[in-house]
């Protein structure tokens, strides 16, 4: 087709270390994008903040540098039909409503500085009630608790919450309220339900926010977003500023979400397994919620238009990609992050190591607040190559518990892993993920899924879809299949041996 005949959808995929811009086709192929790093603020051990004005000034960095591409290539903005957000999920910001002032960093989605008011929050009784209204355990991860330290901890925010200002938001909301504006040139504080579901606001049954759980962490005066479904032609507005200026705002949801979407798992019993900085796991239970026995997150997957929602059981896995950010930049072992695949390969196996890359604790499906990082089973024949290994190893053994428990819970065997993200990029890395699950790990060839699940949303909110069906020819190009070349004993002693590691990590900062 010519350009100027396409039709087009675009993508802010703001993530936990880098932001990009992506400009679709109708098939899911990108035409145009930009992607930027930004800092990563350490203040203590175990505190990552983001700065909500960099969030923001990398969007438009990349909106701008996507676009002029965009236009040399030849393409018209004109055809450009809908723009979709995605986001890190549960990293939490806070401002003054009525001037958009900053009063604290953002508390990124894996820090655990609240670990504390965890602990005293589970005296209360009411974590039964509480996983049965939101999905999500108490734990450091969901936003309610970053706010709640927030006004412990800073004297301008707990004024502005006192006299009834104070705006909550995740990242979505605050890109939304600064780039955005409604229909009458409005300020826009809004949501869609799938970020909503990560606060530990809403009750996942309603899909409204719950008095019970604000009173709970003690923030019945936090000015909380609209929430609305995650592909809607009118609540998002228009992107206010930039060359896009005017573009209509139409999908809107959280990054695992995205990656759902972008991977077309639509229908009941689908899975997909994202390895960013974390790495995260969802499967599609249908239009009803299933509460996990098993360790999982119960999570609203997406939610197009009018439809009603689509629920999700989540495996959350703190560290993943992080772990090879942590061999590359605290001890050095590796240069470039693509070292690490070809390093764990030169060994047959780790050599006995086993590395818990619990730095922040462990998510699902064993939810320890307090296990620490730790390698097991060095000796003097350890090298750097086994470390590697034990490293990538780590990722893949928590997604084998996380499947147990998916299975244990949904009652069904999954038969194939749909993979995407950055530590996806690997082979050796997906090899070595096939060979411990013991199923076909799939992966496409345009990983950027979780952008693209944002451009699909918008695309539905701006009838350039109007069924799933349609999406046939999105993303289904050369997909590489990986499979296990391990028995089922070699699968089943490994396994054991990192489940008796994690034992073993328990218990480091009582
Ligand atoms: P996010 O969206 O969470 O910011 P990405 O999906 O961009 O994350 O993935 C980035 C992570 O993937 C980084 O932590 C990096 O260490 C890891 N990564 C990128 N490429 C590779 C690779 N070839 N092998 C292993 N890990 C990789």
């Amino acid at each position: 087709m010519e350009p100027g005949f396409r039709k087009f959808t675009a993508a802010i995929d703001q993530g936990t270390t880098s932001t990009r811009f992506f400009i679709f086709d109708e098939r899911g192929e990108p035409v145009a994008k930009h992607q930027e790093e930004f800092e990563q603020i350490y203040p203590h051990s175990g505190w990552i903040e983001h700065d909500p004005f960099i969030l923001i000034k990398s969007v438009e960095n990349c909106i701008e540098a996507a676009t002029a591409k965009f236009i040399s290539a030849g393409y018209n903005t004109r055809d450009i039909c809908g723009l979709g957000i995605t986001n890190q999920r549960e990293t939490a910001v806070v401002w003054d409503i009525r001037n958009g002032k900053v009063l604290y960093n953002a508390i990124v989605w894996a820090d655990s500085r609240t670990a504390h008011i965890v602990r005293q929050l589970k005296l209360q009784d009411a974590e039964e009630k509480i996983f049965l209204k939101t999905g999500l355990p108490l734990s450091t991860y969901p936003s309610a608790v970053k706010v709640k330290w927030i006004l412990e901890h800073s004297r301008a925010a707990r004024d502005v919450y006192e006299s009834g200002h104070l705006a909550f938001g995740t990242v979505d909301t605050w890109l939304l309220f600064n780039l955005a504006e409604g229909h009458s040139g409005e300020k826009l504080h809004v949501t869609d339900v799938t970020n909503a579901s990560r606060t530990m606001f809403l009750d996942i049954n309603t899909l409204e926010y719950d008095p019970f759980l604000t009173g709970f962490f003690g923030l019945e005066k936090l000015l909380l977003p609209k929430v609305t479904s995650s592909s809607n032609s009118k609540a998002y507005g228009f992107l206010a500023k930039g060359p896009l200026m005017g573009l209509k705002i139409t999908g809107c949801l959280g990054d695992q979400s995205a990656a759902l979407v972008g991977q077309k798992a639509f229908e009941q019993g689908m899975a997909k397994n994202t390895y960013g900085t974390g790495c995260f796991m969802l499967y599609n239970t249908g239009n009803q919620p299933v509460i996990s026995k098993n360790g999982l997150l119960t999570t609203i997957a997406f939610q197009f238009e009018d439809s009603p929602p689509v629920y999700a059981l989540e495996g959350s896995i703190a560290v993943a990609g992080s772990a090879v950010k942590f061999l590359r930049d605290n001890l050095g072992i590796i240069q470039e992050a693509n070292e690490i695949g070809e390093l764990a390969m030169l060994v047959p196996d780790s050599g006995g190591v086993v590395f818990v890359t619990a730095f922040a604790g462990l998510f699902a499906p064993y939810w320890v607040d307090d296990a620490q990082g730790t390698i097991f089973g060095i000796t003097n024949y350890t090298k750097r190559e086994h470390i590697c290994r034990a490293t990538i190893e780590a990722t893949c053994f928590q997604t084998k518990a996380i499947m147990h428990a998916m299975e244990k819970d949904s009652g069904i065997a999954i038969k194939n892993l749909a993979v995407d993200g950055g530590m996806s990029n690997s082979n050796e890395c997906m090899q070595l993920q096939a060979d411990i699950i013991g199923i076909d790990v799939d992966r496409p060839a345009m990983r950027e899924t979780t952008a693209l699940g944002a451009a699909i949303a918008a695309g539905f909110g701006a009838s350039v879809w109007t069924s799933f069906d349609e999406l046939g020819q999105v993303n289904s190009r050369n997909h590489r299949k990986f499979n296990a070349q391990t028995t089922q004993i070699q699968r089943t002693k490994l396994f054991r041996q990192w489940e008796r590691a994690v034992v073993m990590s328990r218990g480091w900062l009582t």
